[in-house]
């Protein structure tokens, strides 16, 4: 197993960034403010960064309050934010979602509040609530899931139980940094089919290495 601490974070961080992982600058792009990172992260959704990182930029530069957003309906949406992955339901949400925000005359603050929402899941309002609330949260999408359990960090089969493992591996501190370098990780070097593992500063301590390797070396 690969020992999880707060130093390899910063090595894989330093390892990744000259190879410009999409979530990076996806994330630079949002955090302009609660609504932007909320709408961000509800398009990013089974989509691309730079798709999304785009959909976002288009929408907003086409109104920029919930209120706005929410009158632009449904229909003028989906053309603005084509071709996110279902861009048409969550066009709706989007409507759905700026209407509620609206009414409240902000962005929820709290998991319980923004699960109330139309299209937020567990995941996508824990990003919320690390991005635009500086909440210690850790948000287990699919890169996270992977490679957490590739290097020996979780067993669990489910987002929920690989959460409550790395929560025990890390400090409160470092848990929102833990997705962004994992997804950034996970875009770059330890991909979904064929992971780099040659070009790899982990590959002499990854307990899935091996496996990886024996494959790309028969093929
Ligand atoms: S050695 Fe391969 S499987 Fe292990 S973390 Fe690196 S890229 Fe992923």
């Amino acid at each position: 197993m690969v020992r999880p601490t707060p130093q390899l974070l910063r090595q894989l961080r330093v390892f990744i960034t000259p190879l410009q992982p999409p979530v990076f600058s996806f994330e630079r792009s949002i955090r302009s403010s609660p609504l932007r990172i909320l709408v961000s992260v509800l398009l990013s959704a089974r989509t691309k960064d730079q798709v999304t990182e785009q959909a976002a930029s288009r929408l907003f530069a086409a109104a920029d309050t919930a209120a706005t957003i929410a009158a632009l309906g449904a229909e003028r949406i989906a053309t603005l934010i084509f071709p996110v992955g279902f861009y048409r339901q969550k066009a709706r949400q989007v409507v759905g979602l700026c209407q509620r925000v609206a009414a409240a005359g902000r962005v929820p603050d709290t998991m319980e509040a923004l699960l109330a929402l139309p299209g937020i899941g567990p995941k996508s309002a824990n990003l919320v609530l690390a991005q635009a609330f500086a909440v210690p949260t850790i948000a287990v999408d699919t890169h996270v899931f992977r490679i957490s359990r590739r290097l020996g960090w979780a067993r669990g089969t489910t987002p929920a139980a690989v959460e409550d493992e790395l929560k025990r591996l890390f400090p409160p501190a470092h848990w929102s940094e833990l997705n962004q370098t994992l997804v950034g990780f996970g875009q770059t070097v330890c991909t979904p089919r064929h992971p780099h593992c040659r070009a790899c500063l982990l590959a002499r301590r990854c307990p899935a290495a091996g496996e990886f390797l024996k494959k790309s070396a028969t093929k």
